[in-house]
């Protein structure tokens, strides 16, 4: 029986599709959403260098981006050219001191030690990250450094936001690079921190 025949058989049967529900709202990561494309747009241009595409943007206390940075470590030579930090620096210079409190850093992957500590000493509320690096990662998978209650400034983690976007961005640049070894499969899904 073909499609239309079996449509006859069932007149209850809608002609035309239902539409599409609503996809389902999460309140803590959807306000991110927009943040992270703009990281994710920064992220994409770290590979005309041959950096790793990891992107980041920080946001002011009224949500408009005032830092930007992408991995800039083999454009510079810079061990410490990390998205996050040259976003933090952009950041700071726009505010005109080093403390970023209210704002908001947005990055494509979890941070390492050096950005959760350099997140940690400039004030931030808070970090919003993409995809986790299960091998790397000091904002919840192999350490936890933004909030280590040892810490007196601890900011708020949201985590997972765009995620499969972000972690295949990576994926890919991996995958095409013989240098990155299995490292295109240390990145992933994970659950948002709350
Ligand atoms: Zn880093």
């Amino acid at each position: 029986m073909n499609e239309a025949a079996d449509r006859s058989a069932d007149r209850s049967a809608p002609l035309a599709p239902e539409p599409a529900p609503d996809p389902v709202r999460d309140p803590v990561c959807d306000p991110w959403l927009a943040p992270m494309r703009a990281a994710l747009a920064e992220a994409e241009r770290a590979p005309d260098t041959g950096d790793v595409p990891v992107g980041a943007v920080v946001l002011g206390p009224d949500g408009s981006v005032i830092g930007r940075g992408r991995n800039e470590r083999e454009a510079t030579g810079d061990p410490t050219g990390h998205a996050e930090v040259l976003a933090i620096r952009e950041a700071a210079r726009a505010v005109g001191e080093w403390r970023l409190s209210g704002c908001t850093l947005v990055v494509t992957l979890e941070p390492c030690t050096m950005c959760a500590g350099a997140i940690v000493l400039s004030r931030l509320d808070r970090v919003v990250y993409g995809a986790a690096d299960e091998k790397a990662g000091a904002a919840g998978s192999l350490w936890d450094v933004v909030r280590d209650r040892r810490l007196n400034h601890r900011p708020e983690v949201i985590s997972g936001v765009l995620d499969e976007e972000c972690a295949g961005l990576l994926t890919r640049f991996f995958r095409g690079d013989d240098r990155g070894g299995d490292r295109g499969t240390d990145f992933g899904r994970r659950h948002p921190v709350r």
